[in-house]
Formats: structure tokens, sequence, C-alpha cells
């Protein structure tokens, strides 16, 4: 590649006159889907292209997203408006650009955007001292991250050092789990797909059938008779990516239990059932379990900057007392993540949003019950807890038929490439009774359109 540096500099001025404006014009528009498409295929991943054409109709795929609408909804540049059924997998907990979030973040950049990385930042002690009373029991210290996978990476290595001189090294893990793609919170997720092209991953990483408290039993003991002990269980409270999988109720404190009796450490992988999503503040709070390590990230920054947390014990954090620079990241905890961060619980908080996700979410969830009736050939099971809803049809290509026919009402849902048999709804918990009965209505009218 030639330095034309005088082109990039007046392509780059064209791109930040776009983004100052409010609006454009159809001419601005389709260069913009030109320019988006182009960059896909050519510099980003033409895989992407692919992919958005097989969950789309026609020249859908060529959508191309560019203003928020109100706290549920988007719309694209051609002017068509979306419902927001997918949530950004789970980020935007308190809806699009809530106004009290945008405001503290702006108000944070207009004073200072980034810290020193060497004086005491404040928001990072206010942060940290609102999560540990609003986590439950005796969950104390944070350590903010970027995102879910350096949240999950954070617990690997805190529950490391605390069983590492102790002289347990395994971990156990889940099937269909998803923990994150970096090689340490990788080793945790369970996908095949994901994994097998970079075997090996850590050492020490065994998976127990999600939900199936006798074998993880039954592996726990088999782990200390033969020496490789158990330092930690990591779970998520509820399977998001695999497919919205409640476990059995008693299963999270069968887990404690178990890890009690083997002193093993509980890790809750919270990023997308945390900050009210299943209709608690913490999902496990629905069954009374405190881990000794929670993971966040997605909606905590309320959808508007990115952030997570580590949340761990006295016990097991002040492993890093001694020396804080053991584990750390530059941007984790920044100011304008830390307010987003607690203006978002503050918002949770005066909103009620956990017990609005409980109450729309159970409503929402009997009106799809209703939607599908008549469809068991082709829906297997609508099951969820609070607005984390799983869509389970019979096969891949229904899943990828009802969300090409959902997006062509305007309603966006989760639907991937990898696992298209079960679709997600994780709406904003803003979302309303009229936008769910539309949802609903369309869903109707797509599976009605399905020849078998
Ligand atoms: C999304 C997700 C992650 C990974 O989070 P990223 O922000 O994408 O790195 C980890 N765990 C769970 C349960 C998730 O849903």
């Amino acid at each position: 590649m030639s330095q034309n540096c005088e082109a990039i500099y007046e392509y780059s001025a064209k791109v930040l006159d776009l983004i100052s404006k409010a609006d454009v014009d159809q001419t601005e528009a389709s260069w913009i889907t030109k320019q988006t498409v182009e960059g896909f295929r050519e510099y980003v991943n033409p895989g992407f292209l692919a992919y958005r054409k097989s969950v789309t109709k026609g020249g859908q795929y060529a959508s191309v997203e560019w203003r928020d609408s109100g706290p549920n909804c988007f719309i694209d540049l051609h002017g068509k408006e979306y419902i927001d059924c997918l949530g950004g997998f789970g980020i935007y907990n308190v809806g699009h650009r809530h106004p009290k979030v945008i405001k503290a973040v702006k108000d944070q950049m207009d004073r200072q955007a980034l810290h020193s990385q060497d004086l005491l930042d404040p928001l990072r002690a206010m942060l940290a001292k609102i999560l540990a009373e609003l986590t439950p029991g005796d969950l104390k210290y944070s350590f903010f991250t970027n995102s879910g996978t350096e949240s999950v990476e954070a617990a690997i290595k805190m529950a490391k050092i605390h069983q590492n001189n102790k002289g347990k090294h395994t971990f156990l893990a889940t099937t269909r789990a998803f923990h994150g793609k970096s090689i340490g919170a990788l080793s945790g997720t369970a996908k095949s797909g994901f994994r097998k092209p970079f075997l090996p991953l850590v050492g020490g990483f065994r998976h127990v059938a999600f939900g199936d408290i006798d074998m993880m039993q039954k592996t726990m003991q088999a782990c200390a008779m033969v020496g490789e002990d158990v330092a930690a269980i990591l779970v998520e409270p509820i399977q998001g990516e695999g497919g919205v999988i409640i476990p059995p109720d008693d299963y999270l404190r069968n887990l404690r239990e178990l890890c009690d009796q083997y002193e093993a450490l509980l890790i809750f992988d919270e990023v997308q059932t945390g900050m009210g999503r299943t209709g608690k503040m913490f999902c496990s709070e629905h069954y009374q379990v405190v881990p000794d390590i929670m993971c966040l990230a997605k909606a905590f920054g309320g959808g508007v900057m990115p952030a997570g947390a580590t949340i761990a014990s006295e016990k097991v954090f002040a492993n890093l007392f001694e020396n804080p620079f053991l584990h750390t990241t530059t941007f984790g905890g920044n100011p304008l993540a830390c307010a987003a961060a607690i203006a978002t619980i503050n918002v949770l908080l005066e909103e009620r949003l956990p017990e609005r996700a409980a109450e729309i979410g159970s409503w929402f969830l009997a009106e799809l019950k209703n939607a599908v009736s008549g469809h068991e050939d082709k829906v297997l099971e609508v099951r969820g807890k609070g607005l984390l809803i799983g869509l389970e049809f019979l096969n891949d290509q229904i899943g990828y038929e009802v969300s090409k026919g959902l997006f062509d009402h305007g309603i966006l849902v989760a639907g991937t490439l990898i696992n298209a048999k079960t679709i997600r709804i994780e709406p904003p918990l803003t979302i309303t009774r009229e936008q769910c009965t539309k949802v609903c209505n369309a869903l109707r009218s797509v599976l009605a359109g399905l020849t078998k």
C-alpha cells in the first residue's frame, strides 16, 4: 500500500464530517453503504457479508445501522426502523443511549476522559464501593475490565493465584458454556468449533454437562482421587450463548455445596445474566447462591461504554493486595467507563428495571408461547427468565428463516451463524408491551408463511 497521505487525510475528513451530521441525505447514505460493504469485503472480513446474507432477505444484507431511535429501536441508513430484540446480545439493559448514562459520560469527558494511570482515580473507588453493596454476600473487591472476556480472564487468574499453592489446578466448566474467546476464557468456553482451531488451550480445563450435578460431583471426586484437585468451577447461572439454558432449580446451590466440600472456588459468569436481565439484579439472586468470584460486562457500561468487572470476596482478592500490578489493564476502570457504570446502576435502581424485566418478561414469554402454538412442527420450545428468552426450533434452517422473516418485519433477533437452532430475544429492559405485541404478531405471520 502506497503512503498516500493526502488522500487519507481527505477521506478521514469526509468521514468526520458525516459523523458530525444529525442526518445524512440520499447521496451520502448511498456513499456510506457502498463504503461499508466494500470496506467489510476488502479490509474487515468478507465473512461478515456472507453471514449477513444468510440471515436476511434479498438486498437487506447491506442494511447499515446509523442511529438509535428511542430506547428500544434503531434506524438504518435508509430510514427503516427496527425493534431491537437482540439488544446487542444483552448490552442495552437500560435502553439505547439512556440520557442519564449519556450525561454522566459527557460530563466526565468534558472534565477528564482517561486518567493519569498513576494517581488515585476517584470514580473507580466509588464504583467498587457501589458494587460491594450491590452484589450478594461477601463479594467485595472489584477489578475493572473492558469486556466480558477480560472479566473471565481475571477470574481465572484470581482462582489460580488462590489455589496454586494449595496444589489445585483443575478448572471445571460446562458443556455449551460461553465465556469469551481469549486463550484463557476460550479454555472455559465449550463450543468445539471455536476451540479446535486453537488447541491446545490452557491446561487443566475439563467440561461437565451443564445442569448435571451428579456428573459434577463424580468429576470433583475423580479429580481429587487422582491428585488433580479442582481449583474452581466456572459457570453461567443461565447459559446465554448456549441457547438460554436454565438449570434445575437446585443446581447452583448444589454447586456451592460441592465447592465448599472440596474447597474449590465458585465463579459465576454473569456477563450476560447480570444487571437485571433475568428479573433480579444478578441471576444468582434467584437461587440465593453467592459465588466467590463474579464476572460482569455487556450491560455494565449501560450500552454506552465498554466496561466490565470481576468482583471477588476478600479471601480470594487478598492475593492481589501485596502486588496490585500482578494483573492490570490500561483502560479497565477508566473514568468514562466508571461514570457509565455508576449511571447504569443508578438507572436500574431508579426505574426498577430488574423488577420490570421479571414482570414484562413473564408476560412476553406467555405471549410468545401463544404466538407459536399450532407450530409444534417447527418450534420445539419457548423458554426464558426475565427478558432472556430463547426460541428453540426443530432445526437451524427454520431458525434462519424465522430470523430473516422477523428482520423483514423490522425486528432484530439473535439468529447466529453458529447456532440458529435457538434464537435469542434479549431486548432492552425498557421494551414496551406494544413493541412486544408487534414482535408476537410478526412471529405469527412469519411462522404461518413458512413452508415445512
Ligand atoms: C458475551 C459473553 C462473554 C464475553 O464477553 P465479551 O464482552 O464479548 O468479551 C463472556 N461470558 C458470557 C456469559 C457472555 O455472554
